[in-house]
């Protein structure tokens, strides 16, 4: 392991392994010991690195490659997992309807697995990791408050789903977040930041992107990009984990999604699934060609701050907006005038903290 531990006050690095044990992050430097408590670790991943700080650490700063930081989580969620055998039926049972793809990750590799793991996922498991997931990014990101813009984006959602054979009870809404973007989370919901709904101008293009993020759910590319990205250690330690662990694990797991990637095959086919679930509705699928566009004139620009997280997510914008322009097909608009209104309007500006 080529952990490197930084105290804050010299400048020489300490060569350094780690473990998680009992909630902690351990590790010696320098004949100390730290325990760093998971629930106020920070993870942030830089390339091929991550980087960990933690509140209880003052200055101290802890890098490793991201390979290593997978094997120390995946060591740790092994060990949950044998714990897990021995508890409840019902998470038993769930371990066991994925067991036999585990087997597949150790002789496969997890991003050859990741397909199958996700299409054997069970919907119960993705939910309840859906679930997790949602409150710790809701610590983060609070819901919008204009119920009117928030009704038109669920009955949207509703309307694609009744085209789709999900299990998944889709739920669209608007969320305030510091930088533009979409996203599926495991089970169903899919959030709108503000900064998106702000960058989109017309029904057309928001449409379109909630039709993509649709599509991801109905492919369970969103489940397919967890086991690729987090490892089963994680997935298996957030939903195991149970009483004590669960909501660190939950910590870990937001702060390993911010690198939550979609493989471009995924992209490339939600593209063309989200276009063709808008024409099946009789809408128009001419939003996403335009959007792309602007998403990729936005990286010549070296993308505003909140919009960097949008360019950087879609990589491929000029080629996808060629393809996504060679289907397009016109519609009916998605969003009447006063629903695209509602909508606009359904993050209003922050009120001054009382
Ligand atoms: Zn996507």
């Amino acid at each position: 392991m080529d952990g490197a531990f930084f105290d804050g006050r010299t400048s020489r690095p300490h060569q350094v392994d780690v473990a998680i044990s009992e909630g902690a992050l351990l590790f010696e430097a320098g004949g100390t010991r730290h325990a760093w408590p998971l629930e106020g670790l920070r993870v942030e991943v830089l390339g091929d690195r991550v980087r960990l700080s933690c509140d209880a650490g003052a200055d101290g700063r802890l890098t490793l490659s991201r390979a290593d930081w997978r094997a120390v989580l995946g060591r740790h969620g092994r060990r949950v997992e044998a714990r897990g055998r021995r508890r409840e039926g019902r998470v038993v049972l769930s371990l066991a309807a994925v067991g036999l793809t585990m087997a597949a990750i150790v002789f496969v590799g997890l991003p050859a697995a990741s397909g199958p793991l996700a299409r054997h996922t069970p919907p119960d498991l993705e939910r309840q990791i859906g679930d997790s997931f949602d409150a710790q990014l809701g610590l983060g990101m609070k819901t919008c408050s204009g119920g009117e813009g928030q009704a038109a984006l669920a009955r949207f959602g509703h309307q694609l789903q009744a085209r789709t054979g999900t299990p998944f009870d889709i739920r669209v809404r608007a969320v305030r977040a510091p930088f533009a973007n979409a996203m599926a989370l495991p089970g169903g919901r899919i959030l709108v930041t503000d900064k998106l709904i702000a960058f989109t101008r017309t029904p057309d293009e928001l449409s379109a992107v909630i039709a993509h993020e649709v599509a991801h759910v109905e492919r369970r590319h969103v489940m397919q990009a967890m086991w690729r990205s987090l490892g089963a250690g994680l997935l298996l330690d957030l939903v195991v984990g149970g009483g004590s662990g669960a909501g660190q694990q939950a910590v870990l797991l937001a702060g390993s999604a911010s690198d939550l990637r979609y493989s471009r095959r995924a992209e490339a086919e939600a593209d063309a699934r989200g276009m063709e679930l808008l024409q099946a509705e009789g809408l128009s699928s001419q939003g996403m060609a335009p959007f792309f566009r602007r998403v990729a004139a936005g990286d010549g620009e070296k993308a505003a701050s909140p919009l960097r997280e949008l360019v950087s997510s879609h990589p491929d914008s000029l080629r996808r907006a060629q393809v996504s322009a060679a289907h397009a097909r016109p519609g009916a608009a998605a969003f009447d005038t006063q629903a695209w209104a509602s909508i606009r309007a359904a993050c209003p500006p922050a009120r001054a903290p009382h």
